[in-house]
């Protein structure tokens, strides 16, 4: 597939090949590079298709920013870059629709540019939710947030934005106005807050100058943030950018405290973080142990990253065929742990059986070897265990047997 384009329209060599190599590098993207008007427009004539510009407004043969209305014309997305800090012409860049104005001067200014790009790439993929009473902000917000690329649902009161939401699951965050009919912003928080958690969904609020103690109302029933009225468009989009940033490392955080690094697949930490409201919330299942047959001759013959390379499709193979009311984790080497939802115990061994018979079909091809390999099973389904460790224990047992019975096998206990 072609590569989403950036256009850089940029005269300082330097600077330019700077830009285009960190963007490059960093990101999924490919940078044609302009030094004047007059190729810039060539370049359009050509080809059109660009994610966003960035633009430098005095360029030899464009001294006064001609190249912005140029860009514009074919209704690309485009950021300013300049040397020079003018309000009166940051102004007029930014009602001609720009997306933002930038200061380059150094390598800070060349980062904002990355992260700024970043960002509205990202933003392309998030659904927000504008709530507020007054048509005309409403609008004013739509505006600003659709030219940083969100996808952007509007609500004119609490409790059409509470039926939005049952609706559109995919809403990633919500700005809410304070005074509104039927439900009021803060009405709308507490309720939002016994659904969702601030990680799950954001709200930032929106309030009048002259509400002062409801902004901390806000925060105390669980807003992310708030912004006081009147604000500029740059405080809106500043103040949403944190927020999704928080969350996204919030995210990353805890993907990497409860997910295996190699496999993806839950780590023995989430495993058992998770198993008691597991066991409490299904009255049938079964807890199964697996593990691969000779898989040190894997890695002796193969080598070790092959050996991974079998982990991480297996692991594939094992989310594939599991529900997302399981819990599939990996508990250390080539050791799995599976807990099956709502099964009796003639359905969990038709489910293994079947499951065990995927694997030891399945060819891994590596450098013309075909490679194959079996995994054995141990199972209890009969839950008359109370605890955890005495369901694995039981499961332990069974995939010892397994083992010692010759392997490529499931046992029960
Ligand atoms: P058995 O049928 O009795 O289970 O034999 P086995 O060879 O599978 O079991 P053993 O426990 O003797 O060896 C497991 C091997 O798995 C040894 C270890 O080096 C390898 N291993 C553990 N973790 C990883 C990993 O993350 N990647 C790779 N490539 N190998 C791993
Ligand atoms: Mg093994
Ligand atoms: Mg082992």
């Amino acid at each position: 597939m072609m590569k989403e384009r950036i256009l850089l329209v940029e005269d300082n060599k330097a600077l330019s090949k700077l830009v285009k190599r960190k963007m490059e590098d960093n990101l999924d993207f490919d940078v044609i590079q302009s030094y004047s008007l007059e190729e810039t427009n060539n370049i359009l004539e050509e080809n059109d298709d660009f994610f966003i510009a960035l633009l430098d407004l005095n360029l030899p043969d464009a001294p006064n920013g001609e190249i912005v209305d140029l860009v514009l014309s074919y209704d690309i997305p485009s950021i300013v870059l300049t040397g020079t800090i003018d309000e009166h012409i940051r102004e007029e860049m930014l009602t001609k629709g720009v997306i933002d104005y930038i200061y380059k001067g150094n390598m800070e200014d060349v980062n904002y540019i990355f992260s700024l790009i970043k960002r509205l790439s990202k933003n392309r993929d998030i659904k927000l939710m504008i709530v507020d009473d007054s048509q005309m902000i409403r609008k004013q917000i739509k505006e600003i947030l659709q030219k940083h690329m969100f996808k952007v649902l509007v609500a004119a009161h609490g409790e059409e934005a509470l039926n939005y939401l049952e609706e559109n699951k995919d809403i990633e965050l919500i700005l809410t106005d304070y005074n509104m009919p039927v439900i009021d912003g803060l009405e709308l928080t507490i309720q939002i807050r016994k659904k969702y958690n601030k990680q799950q969904l954001p709200i930032i609020s929106l309030t009048g100058s002259n509400e002062h103690l409801i902004s901390a109302k806000f925060l105390k029933s669980g807003a992310n943030d708030f912004i006081n009225k009147p604000f500029s468009n740059e405080e809106l989009i500043c103040r949403i950018n944190n927020t999704l940033d928080a969350q996204e490392h919030i995210e990353l955080l805890s993907r990497f405290a409860n997910r295996d690094f190699l496999t993806g697949l839950y780590n023995r930490r989430y495993f058992f973080d998770h198993i008691n409201d597991f066991l409490h919330n299904n009255s049938q299942y079964a807890i199964a142990m697996l593990d691969i047959d000779h898989f040190k001759n894997i890695n002796d013959l193969y080598g070790h990253d092959v050996g991974d390379m079998v982990l991480k499709k297996l692991s594939m193979i094992l989310t594939n065929n599991t529900k997302g009311s399981d819990i599939v984790a990996r508990f250390g080497g080539e050791e799995f742990c599976i807990a099956l939802a709502n099964v009796d115990e003639k359905t969990a061994i038709g489910f293994f059986i079947k499951l065990k018979n995927i694997i030891s079909k399945e060819k891994f091809i590596f450098k013309n070897n075909s490679i194959n390999y079996t995994v054995s099973i141990g199972i209890t389904a009969n839950n008359k265990k109370e605890n955890i460790e005495e369901l694995i224990q039981e499961a332990d047992k069974a995939l010892y047997k397994a083992k010692d019975n010759g392997r490529n096998r499931i046992e029960i206990c």
